[in-house]
């Protein structure tokens, strides 16, 4: 049994994901063992977090502004928009520079599991920036990179269904699936080894 302090931090701690109660006390020890700049250090970075980071309004990415840097960037190409789940995909995406779009960030898929969480994903978000536009420019394609798996799939399901439903012209695409740079076709699985012929590319 801990003090009152170290308990209550410890239930703050296992609220975040992929930590537990050992990985908690790991984390809390540590802190008591480096001192108080470290952990001054932490609090003001939270602090600052708390006060400056924001939802954008038009892709729901996080960000010290809203609109945030890449809705503003006149150079974006604002006919076309990619459906990510949370806003690290949206950072991985970017990372690659392959994409000169938009994004939106549904902040999670469907979870059949948790009735409750489709309310609060930024779908009719999307559909109305696909409805409206953006600006003055109309969304032409919507590019739905979700993971391929059962969530994914049935939000990309769903979101399809929706969108055709608002502009049936919409270009809908997915990204494309295959194996994996350095993989083994032996070693692949059905699915991915199957997706990979099927979304054979020619030269
Ligand atoms: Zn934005």
């Amino acid at each position: 049994m801990y003090s009152p302090s170290i308990e209550r931090l410890l239930t703050a701690l296992k609220k975040l994901p992929g930590v537990g109660a050992h990985t908690a006390e790991r984390y809390i020890f540590h802190w008591l063992k480096s001192g108080k700049r470290e952990v001054g250090e932490l609090v003001l970075a939270l602090k600052k977090l708390m006060e400056t980071v924001k939802s954008c309004e038009r892709c729901w990415n996080f960000s010290d502004a809203s609109p945030c840097p890449i809705c503003r960037d006149a150079k974006r190409d604002r006919t076309t928009v990619c459906v990510v789940a949370e806003p690290a995909d949206l950072a991985a995406l970017e990372r690659t520079g392959a994409w000169r779009g938009l994004y939106h960030v549904l902040r999670g898929v469907i979870d059949a599991t948790e009735a409750e969480n489709l309310p609060k994903l930024k779908i009719k978000e999307l559909l109305a920036r696909v409805k409206t536009g953006e600006g003055k420019t109309k969304i032409s394609e919507v590019v739905l990179a979700l993971n391929p798996d059962l969530p994914g799939e049935t939000t990309m399901l769903y979101l399809e269904r929706e969108l055709k439903r608002i502009n049936p012209q919409l270009i809908i695409t997915r990204l494309a699936r295959g194996l994996p740079l350095g993989a083994d076709l032996r070693y692949a699985d059905d699915i991915t080894l199957g997706n990979a012929l099927s979304h054979r590319i020619t030269r």
